[in-house]
């Protein structure tokens, strides 16, 4: 079914709001009544349209020492300067406080505001077969009674999936669990699907966004070896155990080892100074100090510091400190993130979604993903602009180009559309049920974890991470990057021994 921009509520007033990693970006909106954005920060260059240039972003490309004037000494001087106020700065900061209760701290931050970030939604209690996928929409509640039968795919589909699901083959018969790993190992998990079980297509469409909530891509780039360590279907008949696999990524490793999650990073105390809209721009070690300096929106400003840590995205550090020696600089730069993008959306009539009888919502091929209900009022939804196919790392680049050239207008459009076809049949009126929209583009949100299959070196190495980290002179590298994995934890590990490199 499909909806006019006008029965979607397009051109209803409402208050829309647009960011690129955390900063607020103008935007173009369908109506032209909507509430006025936060305005773009001064450096931004074409801050009107959906393409949000930032600081790091004119670093990158040049431009930013052109127009900014030369840098300006504040006369502050501190023990620690951190870089980046993620999990892993302030838990950078936390822990040399821990250990140096009397020592001075400041925390920059490119952000307006040290937010910590929602957890993104996972396990679903239904999906929505949807007509990207299937030429209709069907909501299946999975794990009743029977679910599988309700799927609308085909005969031969249905049969696949309950047997991947009940009692799946040994499909590798003969060969030892090593070996029947290591054929793990060289797939992913549509490519298992497809090639090892020779599972009809709808089998793979069906299964295609299992992991994209946590980890940024679809089963087109998440390894066979690691849908094996997370329980996905299939794989009982290989009688593979409960160890985790060498191959099995960092995460999903440490998840059969039944590791608890790391505890929580400690709220900032007031013996740390924060400085939010602060992205900073270069970052030098000198004999009796180092110097770093930051944009404060109209200047460049310097402090001295003691020791830095930088736990920004490791691939800005390279323009921070293009001095580094070469095969460093190199190893930085390939700490690629994967996009994410999410929304929140707050609904006048939030009734419907809870006739809707579920809370969270998987969707197998529609433009966002996943859409989770958040009592009162709030809906979230998550979608994943990575190109699944092209594996992490080469997705997630031109997933971020797409996410910023995409205007405002058409993800509202898709937001309306999905929850029009959600909530539609449990009489939700998208044009007057909305009252705000906000998106957020996380240009770099997760750091991908090394993988099989598109990690060669994983888990032997040697790994890119080890050369890009480690201490240099009074600086050193911390932030998720650093490890690398997609989880908060990773980023408090990074930064435990970033302070421990700097004061041992
Ligand atoms: C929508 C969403 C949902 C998530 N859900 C989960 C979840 O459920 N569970 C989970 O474990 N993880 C989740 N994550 C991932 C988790 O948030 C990250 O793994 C973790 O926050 C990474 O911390 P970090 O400190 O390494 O990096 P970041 O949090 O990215 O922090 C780096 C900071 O450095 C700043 N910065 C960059 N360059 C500069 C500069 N030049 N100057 C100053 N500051 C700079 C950035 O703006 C940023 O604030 C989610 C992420 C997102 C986006």
């Amino acid at each position: 079914m499909s909806f006019s921009p006008r029965a979607l509520g397009m051109d209803v007033p409402i208050t829309r709001r647009d960011f690129f990693d955390g900063i607020a970006v103008s935007c173009v909106a369908g109506s032209a009544a909507h509430k006025p954005l936060t305005p773009a920060r001064p450096f931004t260059v074409r801050g009107d349209t959906s393409e949000a240039l930032s600081v790091a972003h004119a670093l990158r490309d040049g431009r930013f020492w052109e127009r900014a004037g030369p840098p300006v000494p504040t006369g502050e001087s501190y023990d620690l300067v951190v870089v980046g106020g993620g999990r892993g700065g302030r838990g950078a900061a936390a822990e040399w406080l821990r250990r140096r209760p009397g020592a001075s701290v400041l925390l920059l931050d490119n952000h307006d505001r040290l937010d910590e970030r929602e957890p993104a939604p996972t396990g679903f209690d239904a999906v929505m077969c949807d007509a990207e996928s299937f030429g209709s929409d069907t909501l299946v509640a999975t794990g009743s009674p029977g679910w599988i039968e309700r799927l609308p795919i085909a005969d031969r589909a249905r049969r696949e999936l309950r047997l991947l699901h009940d009692d799946p083959p040994d499909w590798f018969p003969g060969v030892p669990a090593e070996g029947k790993q290591e054929r793990l190992a060289g797939l992913t998990y549509s490519g298992f699907l497809r090639e090892v079980c020779g599972a009809h297509p709808d089998v793979e469409r069906f299964c295609r966004t299992m992991p994209s909530a946590e980890w940024g891509y679809d089963t087109r780039a998440f390894g066979a070896i690691d849908a094996w360590g997370t329980g996905y279907p299939g794989f009982a008949g290989l009688q593979l155990g409960e160890e985790p696999s060498r191959f099995n990524s960092p995460t999903v490793r440490s998840r059969r080892h039944g590791a608890a999650p790391a505890a929580a990073v400690p709220a900032l105390d007031g013996r740390v100074r924060v400085r939010a809209s602060s992205p900073v721009v270069s970052v030098r070690d000198g004999a009796g100090s180092a110097t770093v300096g930051y944009f404060d929106g109209h200047q460049v400003l310097t402090v001295a510091a003691g020791a830095v840590i930088l736990a920004c995205w490791s691939a800005v550090v390279p323009y921070l400190m293009p001095d580094l020696p070469p095969e460093r600089l190199r190893a930085l730069r390939q700490a690629t993130r994967v996009p994410l993008l999410e929304a929140t959306v707050r609904l006048r009539d939030a009734d419907a979604w809870r006739r809707l009888g579920v809370r969270r919502v998987r969707w197998t091929g529609a433009y966002w993903c996943a859409s989770a209900f958040t009592p009162p009022d709030t809906v979230r939804l998550l979608a994943t602009p990575c190109r699944s196919e092209l594996g992490p790392g080469a997705g997630s680049a031109a997933g971020r180009r797409e996410l910023l050239m995409t205007p405002y207008s058409t993800l509202e459009h898709t937001v309306r559309d999905q929850l029009a076809r959600l909530l539609g049949p449990v009489g939700f009126d998208p044009g007057g049920g909305i009252a705000e929209i906000t998106v957020h583009r996380w240009g770099h949100a997760l750091a991908p974890e090394y993988c099989r299959p598109w990690h060669a070196f994983y888990p032997d190495g040697p790994f890119p991470s080890d050369a890009a980290r480690g201490r240099f002179g009074r600086i050193a590298i911390a932030g998720s990057d650093a490890v690398p994995a997609a989880r908060g934890e990773a980023a408090v590990v990074a930064a435990l021994q970033a302070v421990e490199e700097l004061t041992r």
